[in-house]
């Protein structure tokens, strides 16, 4: 059995938005007490969480919307876009959520883990330099790449986002920069309106933003070929020392804000394919982050079969699922993104 550990604390369940939004502490509840089942218990180790350093945010967030951030602690709620609020423990939640991705990565990077998967709240990949944004406050997989590089020297980072909207604030922070791909699948046009065709990156960092924007009504086997197709070449092609995973779960076929049919062994099969690149570039090493997903018992499903996958205790056999792929669906779509970035990538 493979070492996969998991982060997980009971502050990310402090964070709280009110009774009706879609990102409730319930999405970790159900996951948290999956985790606790006899067939999961004991099973993954845990990865001692501790806040992230201000250094470490700061590489990513600007100084005045950290200490902005950092003014609602102890605060009953403070708004802070139209879909995001703070109440008096989401500073803590959220600097314990980046810190606990970074623990993650160094585990993972020393070899005391195989693999990693932060179970954090709240989200982040929408989160701007200087704006919180789609529930997202901090962003955890920014700042965890960018700790990886300056903490622990690491060169070049492949960060797959899988989740159904677009990862505006991670594409923002690294678009200027080869030392960071960004390979994102999204619904579109949807929120939060990024992630075009040609969204591939600029001066330095054209063709290391790599967006594969989606119509509604994809599902396992497209999703595997997008991945087959176009992530596995150039990711071997690149050949990252690092790769690390915004999954989000709002791709479930039951999710209620997205039109998507992904199901949890889509996922799991999703994640070998993932294990199969990382073993080939960088030794397996995999941190995944929990971004969206808002079915919360289809969403606990989802994570149950990629936690299994990640540690050997299930093996799904991607071809399997990518004979289901709908070639109407995959021929326009692949071409498409290969016009696009094919002049930056021999393989495409
Ligand atoms: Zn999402």
């Amino acid at each position: 059995m493979t070492k996969t550990g998991i982060v997980r604390h009971r502050k990310y369940m402090e964070h709280w938005m009110g009774e009706y939004h879609p990102e409730s502490p319930m999405r970790l509840e159900a996951i948290y007490s999956m985790l606790d089942e006899p067939d999961m218990a004991g099973k993954f180790p845990e990865v001692p969480v501790q806040p992230a350093e201000k250094k470490d945010i700061l590489r990513v967030h600007s100084a005045g919307y950290v200490e902005r951030i950092e003014s609602t602690a102890g605060v009953d709620c403070t708004y802070l876009d139209p879909d995001t609020q703070a109440c008096a423990a989401s500073y803590d939640a959220a600097m314990l959520a980046a810190g606990g991705v970074c623990r993650g990565v160094a585990m993972v990077h020393s070899g005391e883990l195989q693999n990693a998967f932060a179970l954090v709240r709240p989200p982040g990949h929408h989160a701007e330099r200087s704006q919180a944004k789609g529930f997202c406050i901090f962003n955890h997989i920014a700042v965890a790449a960018r700790y990886a590089q300056e903490t622990l020297n690491l060169g070049s980072i492949l960060i797959v986002d899988w989740d159904l909207h677009h990862g505006n604030g991670t594409q923002h922070a690294f678009e200027e920069d080869p030392s960071v791909l960004y390979f994102s699948t999204h619904q579109y046009p949807y929120y939060p309106g990024t992630g075009a065709f040609d969204e591939v990156g600029r001066g330095r960092g054209k063709g290391f933003t790599i967006n594969v924007p989606l119509t509604i009504g994809y599902g396992d086997g497209e999703f595997l070929t997008i991945f087959q197709e176009l992530l596995r070449p150039v990711a071997l092609e690149y050949r990252p020392e690092l790769i690390l995973v915004s999954a989000g779960f709002d791709t479930f076929y039951a999710d209620p804000l997205g039109g998507m049919n992904v199901s949890a062994k889509g996922f799991a099969g999703l994640t070998r394919m993932i294990m199969d690149i990382a073993d080939a570039c960088c030794g397996g090493k995999i941190v995944l982050t929990l971004e969206g997903g808002y079915n919360v018992l289809g969403e606990r499903d989802c994570v149950k079969e990629v936690l299994k996958e990640l540690a050997g205790l299930s093996f799904t056999n991607p071809q399997d699922l990518m004979t289901l792929a709908n070639p109407e669906m995959m021929d326009f779509l692949l071409a498409r993104v290969k016009s696009f970035q094919s002049a930056y990538w021999k393989s495409l």
